[in-house]
């Protein structure tokens, strides 16, 4: 796939959809760095990537940190020698109506999905440049294209990380660095089994009604994605072929936005 000796960065790859793409991409023969707030998981991931072959090292990090997104960066050039893909994956949910909607939980979610790209980006950016090389993925959502009641601060992260993929793309485009923002339905990770009890509170419905109501009802094909099927396609989108998609986002979300 021409990717092999490339170093990439998951951040929330010690779980659900970032682990699934640090796998591909190590499967593929890059070098991933882990980012994650928890180290146990962020471990045992790294022993998993090992196992393919490649080089893998977690650092703990919490994007929304300024210092710790520049030590991360940082940390993995001085590693590796260079920086050749950027995941902005990390991310978490949180479900309640507007008006009881926690102000900290705002200020976390964007800082984590939106603050957090910004700061990897801004401080990776000077790297892909000298190498004239770049591949910026980030894990968006359905919900940076369209809205669900309840999710206030996810939906605005999610339509503001799209925003910053466009811009990164007209920065990047000189210097052969490609931004592409990800946007799948539902995924089959520890997230979304969250998301499933919150929103039966939140509605006052079983899980299973959840499920039928919530989750499947805006999807036109009736199943979860697997992260494995996001995965591939990130891996497809750090490849030499797919060097003229920037600057847009690329929705697997089982036919959701087809409405
Ligand atoms: P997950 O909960 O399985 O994994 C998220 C990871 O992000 C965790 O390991 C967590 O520790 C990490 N994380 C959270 N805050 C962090 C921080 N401040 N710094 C560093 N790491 C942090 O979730 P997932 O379902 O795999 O979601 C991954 C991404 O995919 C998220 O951005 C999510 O919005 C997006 N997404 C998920 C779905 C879905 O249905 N699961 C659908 C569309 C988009």
């Amino acid at each position: 796939m021409g990717l092999n000796g490339k170093v990439g960065i998951v951040t929330g790859g010690a779980s659900g959809i970032g682990k699934a793409i640090a796998l591909a991409l190590a499967k593929a023969g890059v070098d991933v760095v882990i980012a994650d707030l928890s180290e146990p998981t962020g471990q045992e991931t790294v022993k998993e990537l090992e196992a393919t072959g490649t080089k893998a090292f977690f650092q703990k990090t919490d994007v929304t940190k300024r210092e710790e997104a520049r030590r991360l960066i940082d940390g993995t050039v001085g590693r590796f020698g260079r920086l050749d893909i950027l995941v902005n994956n990390a991310g978490l949910q949180h479900v309640a109506p507007i008006q009881d909607f926690p102000e900290e939980k705002w200020d976390l979610l964007v800082g984590v999905m939106l603050t957090g790209a910004f700061l990897l980006t801004k401080h990776a950016f000077p790297h892909m440049i000298r190498q004239h090389f770049g591949r910026i993925i980030n894990i968006a959502s359905a919900h940076g294209l369209v809205a669900s009641p309840f999710k206030a601060a996810y939906v605005s992260a999610k339509h503001g990380l799209l925003g910053l993929t466009k811009v990164i793309a007209l920065e990047g485009a000189a210097h052969n660095i490609t931004a592409v923002a990800v946007c799948p339905g539902y995924v089959r990770t520890p997230l979304v089994e969250k998301q499933i009890a919150d929103q039966a509170q939140a509605h006052g419905i079983s899980a299973q009604e959840v499920m039928e109501k919530v989750v499947l009802a805006p999807q036109a094909i009736k199943r979860l994605l697997e992260p494995e099927e996001v995965a591939e396609v990130v891996v497809f989108l750090c490849t030499d072929q797919a060097s003229g998609i920037t600057g847009t986002h690329l929705a697997m979300d089982l036919g959701w936005t087809a409405h």
